[in-house]
Order: structure tokens, then C-alpha cells, then sequence
């Protein structure tokens, strides 16, 4: 019933997380009677925000340069790193606004049940950083679930080396969750609380 091309936005915007089927229908229906001026600046705005954004080839964070301006701000302390699932995961210790250090992205969680195994994480990379960095402490800040858990143990028993401690966050993390679940109070707890692993 309704136009070919509208038919094909609303298919495309409702693979986008979050938008269901009415979602999506309402918003390209508002999208191709609004001015084309602003539809054309919401376009420019997903072109160039995809072209610009990439990974930080020491810290995996989004970022339109590499390395990141956490790993290159020298007021943050270098000897501490947070080790979490994603890149969106740093926003979420970030707006916590109780972590000073730097970070490194793991990639996802070791689950094999998914065909994940340690080597399709950023685990070498960040063993090289132990090895390049004057890195102190690991803090393990990855999701309380099972996969959490195992992936957890492992990096405490393979990053294990004289000097260095390892910690985990977890204490009032919601049981079974990710960091984006948690509120900014909390994940503040759960870094000052994070618990000894080395
Ligand atoms: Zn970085």
C-alpha cells in the first residue's frame, strides 16, 4: 500500500536496535514529509560520523584519531588499565567520572558455545601493553554473567605476572548483566570495591 521507497526506509531503519516495526514506520513517515534540507543533514550526519569513527589501535576505544586522547591525555595514570567487553562499555566507565586511568577493549567475552575462544580476543594485545607500559593494575570490569566469570578467571590466571595486581569490579553490579545496565553510582562502587584476582 504504501511506496516502494518507503517501504525499503522503514525496512532499513527497523534493523537499527532498538526501533520495532511501528517505530520505524513512524519515523519514515515523518522523514519524507519533513524539509529535505534537514533530512539531507540527518544523512550527512550518518555518513560522516561512520566515515570518521574507528578504533584505537592501542586501546580498541571509538575514536575519529589513533591513538585515542585517553591514551595520549599523559594526566591520566597510565598504571592502571580497565579491561572491558566493548567500546561502548568505556562510556559507561566514564561517565561513572570515578576512574582516572586507561582502558582496553576485549572484543567480547570468551564463550564457547559461541565459537568465541581466547584468541579471538584482544588478550596478546594487551600482554604486549603489559610488556610496553608501566602498567601496575588490571582491573577486570566485564559483565557479571557466566561468560563474565570465565573470561574473567582466565585473564586473571594467563596476565598473572610478578608485580602486577589484578583486580575485578562486580559489588552491586545487577547479577547476569553488562556495564550499561548499571547506573553511574553504582559502577562507581563497583570499581572502588573491585576485589582482589592476582
Ligand atoms: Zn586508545
Amino acid at each position: 500500500m504504501l511506496p516502494d521507497s518507503i517501504t525499503q526506509l522503514i525496512a532499513a531503519l527497523a534493523r537499527l536496535p532498538g526501533v520495532g516495526p511501528r517505530s520505524a514506520e513512524r519515523i519514515a513517515l515523518h522523514l519524507v514529509q519533513t524539509d529535505p534540507a534537514i533530512v539531507k543533514q540527518l544523512a550527512d550526519a550518518i555518513l560522516i560520523a561512520r566515515e570518521k569513527i574507528q578504533f584505537c589501535t592501542t586501546c580498541g576505544a571509538m575514536t575519529e584519531k589513533s591513538p585515542c586522547p585517553i591514551c595520549e591525555d599523559s594526566r591520566r595514570d597510565a598504571s592502571l588499565v580497565c579491561v572491558v567487553e566493548r567500546a561502548v562499555d568505556i562510556l559507561s566507565v566514564e561517565k561513572s567520572g570515578s576512574f582516572r586511568g586507561k582502558f582496553h577493549v576485549l572484543g567480547g567475552k570468551i564463550s564457547p558455545l559461541d565459537g568465541v575462544e581466547p584468541e579471538d580476543l584482544k588478550i596478546a594485545d594487551l600482554e604486549k601493553r603489559l610488556a610496553g607500559e608501566p602498567i601496575k593494575e588490571i582491573i577486570i570490569a566485564l559483565g557479571t554473567d557466566v561468560e563474565g566469570d570465565a573470561t574473567s578467571s582466565y585473564l586473571a590466571k594467563r596476565l598473572a605476572r610478578p608485580g602486577l595486581k589484578i583486580s575485578r569490579i562486580g559489588f552491586g553490579l545487577p547479577a547476569g548483566s553488562g556495564l550499561e545496565f548499571a547506573d553511574e553510582l553504582t559502577l562507581s562502587r563497583a570499581l572502588e570495591g573491585r576485589r582482589d584476582m592476582s
